[in-house]
């Protein structure tokens, strides 16, 4: 069973590859960052509460967050396994999320690092839409959708999100650098932790993956 755990700055393609991944095991691509995003347009307590960090590019308090996902854990098709795409962001929720492993007997478990250029990331990240319907990741730069503001999918409009802007990725990434980063090192000396470079194409950087999912669960 494939449970995987994605970490990696902001735009190095976490949710594009979750994406792929998701679809082709079968199993369901839990974002933290998706959930967020959609509990703030229900406008539900936790969305609202949410929303006031997310647009600033902070991390949402870890109480809200590990709470939210401990609930999604728990749902029926993540007992087939799952890949954690944006969780954990912090030392605090890694720790949350052992503890929570250990609960449901959960032993084997990968975790990804894709490491990026942060420069190069910037450009790219004030490039993205994202479809308001199905969520399909675009970008203006490499993969622009065919045509103009519509989601060659689905046919629903594309938008930027608020935290796409350039001030915002560049806090976000501090964010990053401050409070995530130092997974790298926590998974790292468990282990556990394997790296993919994220600067090239989405279908190497997919190869690379599949080849460390085919180690980590079939070897
Ligand atoms: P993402 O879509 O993963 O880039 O997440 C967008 C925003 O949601 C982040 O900048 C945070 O404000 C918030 N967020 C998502 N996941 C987490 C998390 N695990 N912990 C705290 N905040 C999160």
């Amino acid at each position: 069973m494939i449970r995987l755990l994605l970490i990696g700055p902001p735009g190095a393609g976490k949710g594009t590859q979750a994406t792929i991944i998701s679809k082709k095991y079968g199993i369901p691509q839990i974002a933290t960052g998706d959930m967020l995003r959609q509990e703030v347009k229900n406008a539900s307590d936790l969305g609202i509460k949410a929303k006031a960090y997310m647009d600033k590019g902070e991390l949402v308090p870890d109480s809200l967050v590990i709470s939210m996902l401990e609930k999604r854990l728990k749902a029926n098709d993540a007992g087939k396994g799952f890949i954690l795409d944006g969780f954990p962001r912090t030392v605090a929720q890694a720790d949350a999320l052992d503890v929570k492993f250990k609960e449901l007997n959960i032993a084997n478990f990968a975790v990804i690092e894709l490491k990026v250029n942060e420069d190069s990331i910037i450009q790219r990240l004030s490039a993205r839409r994202v479809c308001s319907s199905c969520g399909k990741i675009f970008n203006l730069l490499t993969e622009p959708p065919k045509k103009e503001g519509t989601c060659d999918d689905c046919h629903g409009s594309l938008y930027q999100r608020d935290d796409d802007k350039e001030a915002t990725i560049r806090e976000r990434f501090k964010v990053y650098n401050s409070k995530t980063a130092p997974l790298i090192e926590y998974y790292a000396k468990k282990g556990m932790l394997k790296t993919v470079i994220a600067d090239g194409s989405i279908d190497a950087i997919n190869g690379n993956i599949n080849t460390i999912i085919d180690q980590a669960f079939h070897g």
